[in-house]
């Protein structure tokens, strides 16, 4: 049965949400400011894995450029919503074209293909049959990847931890001295794991 205060309800919660807009928009202007400011001092600091070459401001820049090439090829409304739909990364490096993307979480520049690791690895480990070993992959698996070296990406924080190299696909296992041992694909990472337990 509804209740006769119902429509009631509705217009103080409408009511509500007006009143708090002068309140919610600058908080979102705020935040996108910030979001960009971190983005830039990141930029800054940032040397490309490729080339060597510092990011710096021009790498937003580029990346700002393609966003907006993006946003005319398709012919729609440039707000704030679309720049965000089409952005393909937030940093381009100005010298070999390396894409990056930021993480505000880690204050960090990571290149794009980085950022697809988890949901090649999160592929790669689902196809396995289920066992134990498996789960703790699950449980141990890093949001986004860090990188160890300039091989490899470390993407489970089990024990010991494993290492991904995304150019060739091949897993290690990273001792508690730093040595790091290769065990081909995600299967030798389960059946080297079970050996060890
Ligand atoms: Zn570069």
């Amino acid at each position: 049965m509804k209740s006769k205060h119902e429509p009631v309800l509705i217009a103080l919660v409408f009511i509500g949400i007006l009143l708090a807009m002068p309140i919610i928009l600058p908080c979102m202007v705020v935040s996108d400011a910030r979001r960009k400011r971190r983005l830039r001092r990141c930029a800054r600091t940032t040397v490309c894995e490729e080339c060597g070459q510092l990011l710096g401001d021009a790498s937003i820049e580029l990346s700002n450029l393609e966003c907006q090439k993006s946003i005319e090829k398709l012919n729609i409304k440039p707000s704030r919503v679309n720049h965000r739909r089409v952005r393909q990364n937030d940093a381009i490096c100005p010298n070999c074209k390396a894409e990056y993307r930021f993480v505000p979480k880690r204050s960090e520049l990571l290149r794009v293909w980085e950022c697809d690791v988890g949901t090649i690895i999160d592929h790669q480990r689902r196809d396995l049959p289920d066992s134990p070993t498996k789960r703790a992959l699950r449980a141990a698996v890093l949001k986004t990847p860090q990188r160890y070296d300039s091989r490899w990406l470390l993407v489970y924080e089990t024990s010991p931890k494993v290492l991904y190299d995304p150019k060739t696909g091949d897993y290690a296992l990273l001792g508690l001295g730093g040595q790091v041992t290769e065990v081909g694909d995600v299967a030798g990472v389960v059946s080297t794991l079970e050996e060890l337990a």
